[in-house]
């Protein structure tokens, strides 16, 4: 893969000149904000001096809370207090199970509403709330205005997520600088790019999400090479194992909501525990439930979650496969992300790829700490470039004839990168192309997720295929996609921003691309089935209208011939069985030979009825 240079606005600056900027690690279940003080990027801590912002807010009677406060309020008023609101962002309803929530979710048109006694709110404005809490208390602690901030997403962030992220920050009036994937942030803040060279894993579990990240080093330079990943995997499925093991006994049903985030809020803290401890007992009485007295030993953790832990590797390993590398190939691992302190996970990574790994940054910090200094960086405060290198999850392109996918750009290409292609019309006289844009792994439209549709309307009236129509498709760094179609005699031109309806899942990127590896023999066949099936009906499309004209150059008989050609092969084309396709497409350009070889003559004739010797040229 080519290495792309991204240059970055605003060379060095003087000392008295710099610019506060800052690194956002605005995360699921804890955020985070950083800053590059005195050449050192420092984690900003708020006045109860924790560094750890919980990402929650609190809508109340009085007003609206934000952070450690709203968290509080978790327990006393569950129904307006909004935990996880990462999991809501660029979705629609449907796509998430509103009983991992605490408040009444509603929505369906695209979007999700926030039901909270201060009337509804959307998942970008809550989000929001959180940003513009980390901006004052960063413009509190470095005492000025910030020119702009880095905020950091997970690598499986599709395009609604992207977008609905930088929407929030703008309502918290914040200039983002870029948005950068999480694994990337964690890279730089071990300052991997001032090593020589090598190829390195970030693992990254955190509360709710799950990230890998293959990054090559050559040169001083790193190219994300590749990203897997699961959003629905983190801590908070540890807590699930550990919530189940507590109330595996008991008889009697949770009778509220409070018990039930009593509970979880235990678990957790089981599961912390087990990080330092060998073992962990609970001797706890719940109102309505009695009395929960039972030990956790760290083995039996390790075993009843031995399910997720693999599941973090299997993402390990096809990342490797992804990048086109084996565990022999990779120098280090950076472990980010709150849930890597476990031991089993810590165990687990490094007997896999047969190494001690990099864990000496806090995990928390890590994320923020790296994304403060590329927004130094960006900020224009530096003499460094920049040389970060994402690339993009899933591959990008457009619908052709016979619903085939024709790829633009290929799944892990580096960001930006914009790619192009020509394509013709199908039709005799067509003047508009409808340009389908879609995202997937698979060669058949139906099994990739559609981005959105524009039409280029204007194409000259002319035969089939003569057409140039040039599409090109660029994908921002931010990870956003533009897509144009232009015509190239006449230049006429149309394009789309695509900003897709909010509404898919990580987990149905995770199962598109599973799929495509499942798939790929299966979908080579599709595809050409899809080739023949298009071919066959623009051969009887061009005879039927060539009979139209030319029926005269033809005795009964042969008519006749052609039409129960064109009948046999309408019949093969409804089913699916390619030779059979093949056999009778072979037979009808059998039968229509001699017709045009005779419409050949006719039409050079006719070109030559009403010209004088004079004008003829041989
Ligand atoms: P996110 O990126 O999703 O906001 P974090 O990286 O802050 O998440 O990680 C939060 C997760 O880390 C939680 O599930 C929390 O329980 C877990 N965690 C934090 N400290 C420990 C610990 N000492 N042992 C085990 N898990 C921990
Ligand atoms: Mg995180």
């Amino acid at each position: 893969m080519a290495l792309l240079q991204i240059s970055e606005p605003g060379k060095g600056t003087l000392p008295h000149e710099h610019r506060l900027s800052v690194g956002i690690d605005l995360g699921t279940t804890n955020s985070l904000i950083a800053s590059v003080i005195s050449g050192k990027a420092t984690i900003l801590e708020d006045t109860s001096q924790t560094p750890i912002m919980p990402s929650i807010v609190h809508y109340g009677e009085q007003g609206i809370l934000v952070g450690h406060e709203a968290e509080k309020m978790q327990l006393l008023d569950p129904k307006n207090t909004v935990a996880s609101v990462k999991r809501l962002m660029g979705k629609d309803i449907k796509d998430i199970n509103p009983n991992d929530f605490t408040v009444q979710l509603g929505g369906g048109d695209g979007t999700i509403s926030i039901h909270t006694q201060q009337g509804i709110k959307n998942p970008v404005e809550t989000s929001a709330l959180i940003l513009k809490n980390l901006k004052e208390l960063s413009e509190k602690r470095l005492g000025g205005e910030i020119i702009g901030a880095v905020i950091t997403v997970p690598a499986y962030f599709d395009d609604a997520q992207r977008q609905a992220t930088k929407d929030a920050a703008k309502i918290a009036g914040i200039n983002v600088l870029r948005l950068i994937n999480e694994p990337t942030a964690a890279a730089v803040a071990y300052g991997l790019d001032k090593k020589v060279e090598g190829n390195f894993v970030i693992y990254d579990l955190g509360g709710g999400t799950f990230d890998i990240s293959i990054l090559r080093l050559e040169k001083g330079l790193f190219e994300v090479l590749a990203t897997h990943g699961d959003s629905a995997l983190g801590g908070d499925d540890f807590d699930h194992i550990v919530e189940q093991w507590v109330t595996e006994d008991l008889n009697a049903e949770i009778p509220d909501i409070k018990t039930k985030q009593l509970i979880k809020n235990l678990s957790r803290k089981i599961k912390e525990g087990l990080t330092e401890k060998d073992e962990i007992s609970v001797d706890e009485t719940f109102a309505g439930l009695g009395a929960i007295k039972k030990t956790l030993s760290r083995e039996k953790f390790a075993s009843l979650s031995a399910g997720l832990t693999n599941k973090t590797i299997a993402c390990i390993k096809q990342a490797l496969h992804d990048a086109n590398l084996t565990t022999n190939d990779i120098t280090g691992v950076v472990m980010v992300g709150g849930s890597t302190r476990m031991p089993i996970i810590q165990l687990a990574v490094e007997k896999f790829i047969g190494m001690p790994l990099l864990n000496n940054i806090n995990p928390d910090e890590v994320v923020a700490l790296g994304a403060a200094e590329q927004a130094n960086i960006l900020a224009g405060n530096t003499n460094d470039e920049l040389l970060l290198l994402d690339v993009i999850p899933l591959s990008l392109g457009i619908e052709t004839m016979g619903d085939i996918v024709e790829r633009i750009i290929p799944r892990n290409s580096t960001l930006p990168v914009a790619m192009g292609q020509e394509f013709t019309t199908y039709q005799d006289g067509q003047t508009g192309m409808v340009i389908h844009v879609v995202q997937g792994e698979r060669d058949l439209v139906k099994d990739c997720r559609s981005l959105g549709k524009f039409t280029l309307k204007g194409i000259p009236p002319m035969v089939a295929g003569a057409a140039k129509i040039r599409v090109t498709f660029q994908v921002d760094t931010d990870g956003l996609l533009s897509v144009k179609a232009k015509e190239l005699s006449t230049g006429i031109e149309s394009s789309i921003e695509v900003k897709p309806s909010y509404g898919l899942e990580d987990k149905h990127i995770q199962q598109m691309l599973e799929s495509s590896f499942s798939s790929a023999e299966e979908d080579k066949e599709s595809r050409a089935l899809a080739e023949i099936k298009v071919d066959g009906k623009q051969i009887i499309a061009m005879i039927e209208s060539a009979l139209e004209q030319d029926k005269n150059l033809l005795n009964q008989d042969e008519v006749n011939h052609i039409y129960a050609m064109v009948h046999e092969l309408t019949k093969a084309l409804a089913a699916s069985d390619r030779a059979l396709i093949e056999e009778k497409t072979k037979l009808l350009n059998e039968a229509t030979a001699t017709f045009a070889a005779r419409r050949m003559d006719n039409s050079i004739s006719k070109a030559l009825t009403g010209k004088t010797i004079n004008t003829l040229e041989f």
